[in-house]
């Protein structure tokens, strides 16, 4: 796995202005707005926010871009801090929030009002739509444009006092009406909201616009490098026209880049909350939400995560990334560290007939096949094991390899078996085999050397533990759902399948959030928090090998011009 990034356009500006002398620190920071949880889209602004400040020994602010109350709460808040800690990142002393410059921000707006750079209008929502103008036609000035500074000044304060309602007026940029950008034509930056703010209480009835609030914060901060998704490109001239104006000290630079979009997933907050509200899915942290609560929950490793957007790379192009491509980091970074355990999924009893009844040995069974270090464990065996239903065929073909009737087939660090007869139900469903076991076949001590073409797993029924495991598959049934006009037309109602399994005793010991690999099934988190005392719960992360790949690759071709 690579560990340090290769330069990019963004680390290449960055050693460029610490090589000329334009900055000797380089600050930066990660302003998510606290009105949902955290996505894999916003690890990679993590990671690259503070990645390039901690490669050049600098410092990063996590900053909760809060100027929208009403949609913002304490416990997105607390998610996104949990989440980027999660992620291996500290903002030390530097937690900050777009509310705390309140104040600051009321000053500098009044400072514009006081170079005649801004104005009360006091225009309704829709006349000042109406005045804008469209992309193709100038806008027209408000007639209040023209107001003197005292008056701008006067009717600010008594905004602020309280002393008007929502929409009453807004406080707007003086800047050019006619400009093809439409950011420019006269944007608003402070409007009335007579509602309490998550953190800042009920201090304040108007409240700052992002893009206002946003590049001075920035300033505040001495953050050297704004870094931001590329729809802010746009927006640009207007956060250098408010520092052009205001002239702070420290003068911030924004450069965009491109969003990171997974593909078969949406990465909008508005959606995941749509998914959430509408109980689409249990929670922002069910396993199925590349939310990095989800994500977590599901298993998936940091170190996997953080190797995905260092391969994803910071682009100017837009992108969609093949969900393969993130569970292919998850499968490396798992095949190297997961210890080996056996469960069976759809559980089909074998019943050996010449076992004794109640006999039982402890088969030893490697943790790691390529890492003895990692040392074995004891596996009870008796007379009544569960093998996988689909390790059975009655009708088999010549080659498969696993049990049939009259075949033979080792279960693993165990025995050789021998399919002697196949017990049905009524409906004919194969419910029980009676075997026989080969004495001399014992794994590592067996006298016979005999060899047969097919292992496979098993686990003893007297000593299993049962356990509800839930085996996930995309949540959409298109490459891209972000372009679907209705996400429920697009949703895989086939995601979640949950099955009664069986579990080798040695997984009762495993700790909540610890990860296995269930031997040729994949790999497996045991979930925190739907354990019972009779059951418990496991989440597979990801399969063994990645069996979407063809699929997925279609579907993407198909679709990424929807982009
Ligand atoms: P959403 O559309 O999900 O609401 P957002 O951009 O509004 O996303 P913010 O909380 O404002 O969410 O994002 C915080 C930071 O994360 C911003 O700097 C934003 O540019 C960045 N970011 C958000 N989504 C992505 C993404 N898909 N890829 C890369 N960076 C992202
Ligand atoms: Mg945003």
């Amino acid at each position: 796995m690579s560990d340090t990034p290769s330069r990019d356009f963004i680390r290449q500006i960055i050693q460029d202005d610490l090589e000329s002398g334009k900055h000797d620190e380089i600050v930066t920071r990660f302003p998510p707005e606290p009105n949902g949880y955290l996505h894999i889209g916003h690890v990679m602004s993590i990671c690259l926010n503070f990645g390039v400040a901690e490669e050049n020994n600098g410092r990063t602010f996590l900053r909760l871009d809060d100027t929208n109350p009403g949609k913002e709460s304490k416990e997105y808040v607390d998610a996104i801090k949990r989440d980027v800690h999660w992620l291996g990142f500290d903002w030390g002393d530097r937690l900050t929030h777009a509310s705390d410059y309140f104040e600051q921000l009321y000053e500098s707006a009044l400072r514009l009002i006081e170079l005649g750079c801004a104005y009360v209008d006091s225009l309704s929502a829709d006349e000042i739509r109406d005045y804008r103008g469209t992309l193709t036609e100038a806008g027209r000035n408000s007639p209040y444009r023209d107001r003197g500074v005292e008056e701008n000044r006067d009717l600010f304060r008594r905004m602020r006092a309280g002393e008007f309602g929502d929409g009453e007026h807004v406080l707007r940029a003086k800047i050019d009406m006619s400009s093809p950008n439409m950011n420019l034509r006269d944007p608003a930056i402070y409007r009335i909201r007579h509602i309490p703010h998550q953190n800042a209480g009920d201090e304040w009835c108007i409240y700052p616009m992002y893009d206002f609030a946003h590049g001075l914060s920035d300033a505040y901060e001495h953050i050297t490098h704004s870094l931001c998704t590329l729809e802010f490109e746009d927006h640009r001239p207007l956060y250098d026209w408010f520092l052009d104006q205001l002239e702070p000290p420290h003068r911030p630079r924004q450069i965009e880049f491109s969003r990171l979009n997974l593909a078969f997933t949406v990465t909008s907050k508005r959606k995941l909350n749509t998914l959430v509200d509408e109980g689409i899915v249990s929670g922002w942290d069910d396993p199925r939400m590349p939310t990095i609560a989800g994500m977590r929950r599901r298993g998936y490793p940091v170190a996997a995560l953080r190797e995905f957007v260092t391969r994803a790379g910071v682009t100017k192009k837009d992108k969609l990334i093949e969900m393969g491509a993130l569970e292919n980091c998850v499968r490396e970074t798992l095949g190297d560290t997961a210890e080996r355990r056996m469960a069976v999924l759809k559980p089909l009893k074998v019943v050996l007939t010449n076992y004794p009844d109640d006999k039982v040995e402890m088969m030893q069974a490697m943790n790691h096949p390529a890492k003895p270090e990692l040392g074995t464990r004891e596996m009870p065996f008796s007379r009544e094991v569960w093998i996988e239903r689909d390790d059975f065929m009655e009708e088999a073909p010549r080659k498969f390899f696993r049990l049939k009737p009259g075949g033979e087939v080792r279960l693993r660090f165990a025995y050789i078996i021998r399919c002697d007869e196949v017990i049905k139900d009524e409906s004919g469903e194969v419910v029980e085999l009676r075997c026989s076991y080969d004495p001399d076949t014992r794994s590592g001590t067996g006298s016979s050397d005999r060899k047969v073409k097919g292992t496979i797993h098993w686990v003893s029924c007297q000593h299993a533990i049962d356990a509800g495991v839930r085996l996930y598959d995309r949540l959409f049934t298109v490459a891209n759902p972000n372009s679907a006009d209705d996400i429920h037309a697009v949703l895989n109602p086939e995601s979640l399948q949950t099955v009664d399994a069986k579990l080798e005793p040695a997984l009762g010991a495993l700790a909540a959030g610890q990860t296995v690999q269930f031997e040729r099934l994949g790999y497996f988190c045991h979930d925190e928090l739907d354990d019972s005392p009779t059951s418990r719960v496991f989440n597979r992360i990801v399969t063994l090998r990645d069996s979407w790949a063809r699929l997925e690759k279609q579907a993407m071709q198909q679709q990424t011009q929807a982009l």
